[in-house]
């Protein structure tokens, strides 16, 4: 027999965007709510005039107070839900992560029908983030699930965040499974090699979303002279030099990062003369800096997490990108992203535009990135879209700098 689950019914026209495929319903679109769901449970979602919609978790607790997982067919939240989600998940992968490459993303929440989820697999070990408070009920049925379909070596947690935190969960971290977890795993890319440290290091260890644009540094960097700013532990850098880069210099606020490039560069049998690293506040580094650049990467962290952050963030974005400009050498290209979730590309874009605009530079538009395939998004959930990214290329400076 399906599950009876309590019923959440939507205000008059709050439908519409749950029916287009958006993955969450927020408080002030619920009208009414029949039975008493606790956090996390499963709930049914109705529209006005009690249309059966949509299934997902609760939690009276945030804002985004459903997160959805299943458009009108009834669910039943068991194991079998997860396993044939993280099935379809990594027959996905199987299809878009490039040869070379034993570390990709193997759920990315809303957009494996797993909100709250994200799982990334570094060669035999899983690494899993849960930021919700209905995947968090569920974690013992998801980690079989996961060590059923992967049989991994080991899964180890990395739950934290401000997700979590206005979830109303508190950090989690820790070996889930296996026996032990070596100080650093080796992963490949495209070929390269890279260590991963799954226990300290930023995020889940390394920064997956950006592997395609790291291969596109990869072709822009054939005799060239490279800053990677905002290097974490050289992933851009040592692209560039495999693609012929002249020489590489990597900034870093982080001394552990950058502590990391050598053996980066040793693994990949490149030459450790041509990188020079660089343990420095970026905008500090960019104001000192007199070197011209062919090659210019901006990754920043995100500056804005939250919708009240972004006007603040803008401004980051717009000074790190005027400072950026002013160092591009004749014909020079900028590639820089954003990879705050609560700014859009057309404002990021705006925000580069008036950094041109101060910097006195005519630049043109050559590409916008994204975040690689293995963290697909629903096509109608922008918010999933954090990653954004332009190539950019200098056409004329107005001033001398
Ligand atoms: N491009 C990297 C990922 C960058 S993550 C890759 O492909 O792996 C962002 C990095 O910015 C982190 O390593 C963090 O230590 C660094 N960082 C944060 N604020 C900084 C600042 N003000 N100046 C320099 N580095 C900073």
């Amino acid at each position: 027999m399906s599950p009876t689950y309590p019923i959440v019914i939507l205000k008059a026209g709050r439908e519409k965007t749950i029916i287009k495929g958006h993955p969450w319903v927020f408080s002030g679109a619920i009208r009414e709510i029949i039975g008493e769901p606790k956090s996390g449970d499963v709930v049914c979602v109705t529209s006005a005039v009690g249309e059966e919609l949509a299934y997902g978790f609760f939690n009276p607790h945030s804002d985004i107070a459903i997160r959805l997982l299943s458009w009108r067919t009834r669910i039943e939240i068991e194991r079998t839900f997860w396993r044939s989600r993280i099935k379809d998940a990594l027959e996905l992968r199987k299809r878009v992560v490039p040869a070379g490459t034993t570390a990709f993303r193997l759920v990315n929440a809303e957009g494996d029908g797993m909100p709250g989820l994200i799982v990334d697999k570094y060669g035999d070990y899983l690494v899993i983030s849960i930021e919700t408070i209905g995947v968090e009920r569920a974690r013992e049925e998801v980690i079989r699930a996961l060590i059923e379909e992967l049989n991994p070596y080991g899964i180890y947690e990395r739950s934290g965040g401000s997700a979590r935190i206005r979830e109303g969960l508190s950090e989690r971290k820790g070996l889930l499974y296996g026996k032990d977890l070596p100080e650093k795993i080796e992963i490949r890319e495209y070929g390269l090699r890279f260590l991963v440290d799954v226990m300290a290091g930023q995020k889940t260890g390394f920064f997956l979303d950006q592997r395609e644009n790291r291969r596109k540094i990869l072709h822009l960097s054939n005799g060239a002279r490279v800053l990677n700013c905002f290097s974490y532990t050289g992933g851009f850098s040592i692209y560039a030099l495999k693609g012929g880069a002249n020489e590489v210099v990597s900034v870093d606020v982080s001394e552990k990062a950058i502590g990391m490039i050598d053996e980066h560069l040793q693994m990949n049998g490149l030459d450790t003369k041509q990188h020079r690293a660089v343990c420095a506040d970026v905008f500090d580094y960019l104001r000192i800096d007199s070197g011209r650049y062919d090659v210019i990467c901006l990754d920043p962290p995100p500056f804005a997490r939250t919708r009240k952050d972004v006007e603040r963030a803008l401004r980051g974005y717009k000074d790190i990108n005027r400072l950026a400009l002013k160092r591009l050498a004749p014909n020079g290209l900028l590639v820089t992203f954003s990879c705050s979730g609560a700014v859009d590309e057309e404002s990021f874009f705006r925000a580069v535009c008036q950094a041109a605009g101060e910097a006195g530079c005519s630049v043109r538009l050559l590409e916008r990135l994204g975040a690689s395939p293995d963290h697909p998004t629903l096509i109608y959930h922008p918010e999933g879209r954090y990653l954004k990214g332009f190539v950019l290329s200098l056409m004329e400076s107005y001033e001398k700098t």
